[in-house]
């Protein structure tokens, strides 16, 4: 279909002067996945305009090396700047993760240098008006607010959302900002992205993070993608994935929809939402049935693989068949591939993850890859692709409310550690929380509110939260709402709080989407190409980022806003104990250093400013299929460090491209799944048997290295002087000197100890997968054999689950709803849809329904047409009639916003800044449900009614 094109609006965002149609340019960039496209079409005669200075052609230029700040893929830009100005760019063919690739949001990354729908300067409502304010006055106002919030209901009562395009250095000073504060109401996408990925992974094995690379891909036989569409959501990708094609591997892809993905597909497998876990364990029915299982990597590695084999028993052919959708014939098939072509690897992203049993989705693809021994390998392994640029980042740096820097939690041992690194006195950081108790709960130690459910906390009678009051001011910092469902409780909240804060360099939904007079204040924050830092790419590797322009208007850098509000609240001198302030400006490399000498946990230790730079600047010398350099400077390192890159940075250690490998040397980037629940379950040994990294003077499992145990083992006097001092009581965590990771990887063992992964989970509700129906099921005969949960208590807030379920909704609302990316928009949408160049592409709102869904209502593509949601919300958007999805099933994108229930936004955005394209947000019409883990929300599995407009 081709829905309606707005060429008025369209109009408004040509320029004149410039060489070359931007809609053919555009066309052209969203094509090619290739750079040559954006190379070749950036003419000259395009990068004349400037903004802010007059910039003569034959100005000299300087080239920086930057990073695409939309996706996790992490694309290296040469950005080109003349007299201050970003004039050109040019896609970085040495880069070793995309070799000059490019998707459209990649090619039009220079639109940053003009900020054309930026904010400003920093403004606040007042009656009604956008009104300018000085830096000064804002941070004044806002700060004020926030300790007289402080004053009367608890540090809790404010919100701290943070954000994934935060370089590494400010995600890590937000958390410590929000540890400063008094709070655990801190919080950022990943909670809506991968969060169940964290914890249902790094709960089977270690680490819940992407065990290989993009890159390595290239080595893979056989590819499952579940809930993954890298086409639109990690575009470049797709070319590591084309060489595996290429090279002979076979391509499977697991989704509701018929995607881009799927269309270069051997096998296209059509699930029914929400039916993850019964998909798998019939892939695992044959596979046990037929003996396909890798048993002496299950024997020697794999705990409680005998609970799945039984539990697996309840899915058989038919029942798969019934619950899944998919013939017997096909699952025989799959399960079959997968067990001949191997190494495989599986792919997810969040079509897996969010759903209100995401945590055990996840669980369930590792399984899949521990029965068949795909783990710890190269082309094997489970390639998460995360989302936003720096969600990597952002989750490992702790931006959670659950966890502090590096995933230490947040028991009082964890905060310890982090008062040592901090060199602040434990008591000090512990006098800033509330120290009440709220239903059992202290603020301190125990969780903070979700993202997905601020609004709950602003909403929610106080009395039924575990804190004292509820949330009265939120900070939005470079997070947009659009991204959560319920809209209309969004809206809701926004509007009761004292005072609503965006920080941010677009007005973003929190500004906008309220019906506020007062109240509301917008700060301009600067983009990354306006700072400097590093950068985690979803592979785990760090990327260092030099600053191309200098800020845009009256925009500030994200740890120069912090610094301010800081100074404000009267705690910038232990906030900054150890980190230069020039000026009002934190010095970044002395926040990488402070970092470093702190995540022991995942090795962020070994990345220091230095060595950033170093493979920065050395881009053309590591190996595309390897991402080893195997000569000059990081000789024998792989790109970018990937954690773990353990010890201190003087050690050298060259990052851990894949995880879990144990035919390599610890030294080298070896190791083998994570000793992290103790030794033995229920009497059961639960260490590994037989297996071990590469050169391991321990050949068998061991425990994690504490100072105790290198005494045990005769090698403590290995440590100098120095480290004993640090290390005397500690482990290899909380040992700051990097000691104990230095003597124990001198004997050839991992720091985390050597066991075996777990497919049991017993700290969680469901200790194995279990399949549950979808909150808002479709399939009412099935509630009673796979039932959700019961209601309870989760992260501070009630929790609902059976009391929907029990209600039929079905009924009236009888098309299941799922949502997901489009190629040319990022996260919530706002900074690319007010991108001229993206906005061009993709200018409807619209959701995809089958031809035979839309005839039996009497609408054709391209009709406008009401989504109705079963909580009684409705939006408009324009249908696109498609097979690609099937009878009975729907899709909407989720990047737009700026229209409400119909109602269009434009009039509350401060003048300029409306972007070029504004629609319904799918959110508005997403229901409730959340991950009984980790608040992740149930977006991919809801119910809907469409009806003509
Ligand atoms: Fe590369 Fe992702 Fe940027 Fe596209 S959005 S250029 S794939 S980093």
């Amino acid at each position: 279909m081709r829905l309606t094109r707005k060429t008025d609006t369209v109009a408004k965002a040509e320029k004149p002067g410039l060489g070359l149609n931007r809609r053919q340019f555009l066309k052209s960039a969203s094509l090619a996945t290739g750079g040559i496209a954006a190379a070749s079409m950036l003419g000259a005669g395009m990068m004349r305009k400037a903004e802010a200075k007059d910039v003569p052609h034959d100005a000299p230029t300087d080239v920086v090396r930057t990073i695409c700040s939309h996706c996790s893929v992490g694309c290296g830009i040469y950005a080109e700047v003349q007299n201050g100005v970003w004039t050109g760019q040019e896609p970085a063919f040495d880069h070793p993760f995309n070799q000059g690739g490019h998707c459209a949001k990649g090619a039009s990354l220079r639109e940053h240098g003009h900020g054309e729908k930026r904010l400003k300067y920093p403004m606040k409502l007042e009656g009604g008006k956008w009104k300018k304010l000085s830096w000064d006055q804002a941070i004044e106002e806002v700060g004020q607010k926030a300790l007289d919030i402080r004053k009367e209901s608890g540090p809790d009562s404010l919100y701290f959302m943070g954000s994934a395009k935060f370089s590494n250095e400010q995600a890590y000073l937000y958390r410590k900002f929000a540890a400063m504060w008094g709070t655990n109401n801190v919080d950022h996408s990943a909670r809506i992205c991968h969060s169940t990925t964290v914890a249902g992974v790094a709960n089977t094995w270690g680490y819940g993070a992407q065990t290989n690379s993009f890159n390595d891909i290239r080595h893979s036989k056989c590819m499952l993608f579940i809930g993954s569409n890298p086409c639109e959501a990690h575009p470049v990708a797709m070319q590591h994935i084309l060489v595996g094609k290429e090279r002979g591997a076979k391509i499977i892809v697991v989704d509701p929809r018929f995607t881009r993905t799927a269309a270069k597909s051997d096998e296209f497998v059509h699930i029914r939402p929400g039916t993850d876990i019964p998909f798998i364990y019939g892939l695992l029915w044959h596979i046990f049935e037929n003996g396909w299982t890798d048993e002496s990597f299950i024997s020697q590695r794999v705990y409680g693989m005998e609970r799945i084999e039984e539990e697996v028993k309840k899915y058989h052919p038919e029942e798969v068949e019934n619950i899944v959708g998919v013939p017997k014939a096909q699952m025989y098939r799959v399960a079959k591939m997968l067990a001949e072509t191997k190494p495989g690897t599986i792919v997810w992203c969040m079509g897996g993850t969010q759903h209100h049993v995401g945590n055990a989705n996840t669980r369930a693809y590792c399984i899949l890859q521990l029965a068949l021994g795909n783990m710890g390998v190269s082309g094997g392994g489970a390639n998460i692709f995360r989302g936003h640029d720096n969600v990597q980042g952002a989750t490992d740096f702790g931006l959670l409310f659950d966890t502090l820097p590096g995933y230490y939690g947040l028991k009082t041992g964890s905060w310890k550690h982090w008062a040592n690194v901090w060199d602040l006195d434990y008591e000090w950081v512990k006098s800033r929380f509330d120290q009440g108790n709220y239903l059992g709960q202290d603020p301190m130690t125990s969780t903070g509110i979700p993202c997905s459910r601020w609004h709950d906390g602003v909403l929610e009678d106080s009395a039924k939260i575990a804190q004292k009051d509820n949330i009265r001011l939120a900070f939005f910092w470079g997070q947009s709402v659009n991204t959560e469902t319920r809209g209309r409780e969004v809206r809701q909240a926004l509007d009761k709080m004292d005072t609503v804060v965006v920080v941010d360099p677009f007005p973003t939904m929190a500004g906008v989407m309220h019906n506020r007079k007062d109240g509301v204040y917008l700060l301009p924050a600067a983009t990354q190409f306006e700072t400097y830092g590093s950068v985690s790419a979803s592979n785990r590797s760090l990327q260092w980022r030099d600053q191309v322009i200098t800020p845009l208007f009256e925009s500030l850098p994200d740890h120069v806003i912090m610094y301010k509000l800081a100074k404000k609240w009267g705690f910038e001198k232990e906030f900054f104990k150890n980190i230069e302030v020039k000026g009002e400006e934190p010095v970044i490399e002395d926040i990488t250093r402070e970092f470093n000498r702190g995540m022991w946990t995942v090795g962020y230790t070994g990345q220091s400013p230095e060595r950033l730079k170093m493979h920065q600047q050395n881009w053309g010398t590591f190996d595309v299929d390897s991402l080893e350099a195997p000569g000059g400077p990081a000789r024998g390192e792989t790109y970018g460090l990937p954690w773990p890159c353990w010890g201190t940075p003087e050690m050298k250690h060259p990052g851990t491209q894949i995880l879990y490998r144990t035919g390599r040397e610890v030294k080298d980037g070896g190791g083998n799944f994570r000793a992290r629940y103790g030794v033995e379950h229920n009497g059961n040994n639960i260490l590994a048997e037989g297996s071990y990294s590469k050169g391991a003077e321990i050949q068998d499992g061991y425990p994690e290295f504490t100072a105790d145990m290198l005494k045990q083992l005769g090698w403590w006097d290995e440590l100098t002087a120095e480290e004993k001092k640090h290390a005397e009581g500690k482990n290899w965590k909380t040992d700051i000197s990097g000691g104990i990771q230095r003597v124990a990887i001198k004997h050839g063992c991992i720091p985390y100890g050597n066991a075996k992964a777990r497919v049991i989970v017993w700290n969680f509700p469901d200790d194995i997968p279990v399949h549950r129906e979808p909150l808002y099921t479709p399939r009412r005969d099935l509630v009673a054999k796979y039932p959700t949960y019961d209601d309870r208590m989760v992260a501070r807030l009630p929790t609902l689950y059976k009391s929907i379920q029990d209600k039929d909704f079905a009924k009236d609302f009888p098309l299941a709803l799922t949502s997901g990316r489009l190629v040319e928009y990022e996260g919530g949408g706002e900074e690319t849809r007010s991108n001229p160049w993206l906005a061009e592409l993709q200018q409807e709102m619209f959701i995809e329904m089958n031809p035979a869904d839309a005839a039996d209502r009497g609408i054709r593509d391209g009709d406008d047409v009401f989504v109705h949601s079963p909580e009684g919300s409705k939006i408009k958007v324009k249908a696109m009639v498609t097979p690609r999805v099937i009878a009975g099933e729907s899709f909407m994108p989720y990047h737009f916003a700026g229209v409400f229930e119909g109602e269009s936004l434009e009039k509350s955005y401060p003048e300029g800044t409306v972007p070029y394209v504004i629609g319904e947000s799918a959110n508005t019409v997403l229901t409730y449900g959340y991950d009984v883990v980790t608040q992740m929300q149930e977006t991919k599995s809801s119910l809907c009614q469409i009806s003509k407009a």
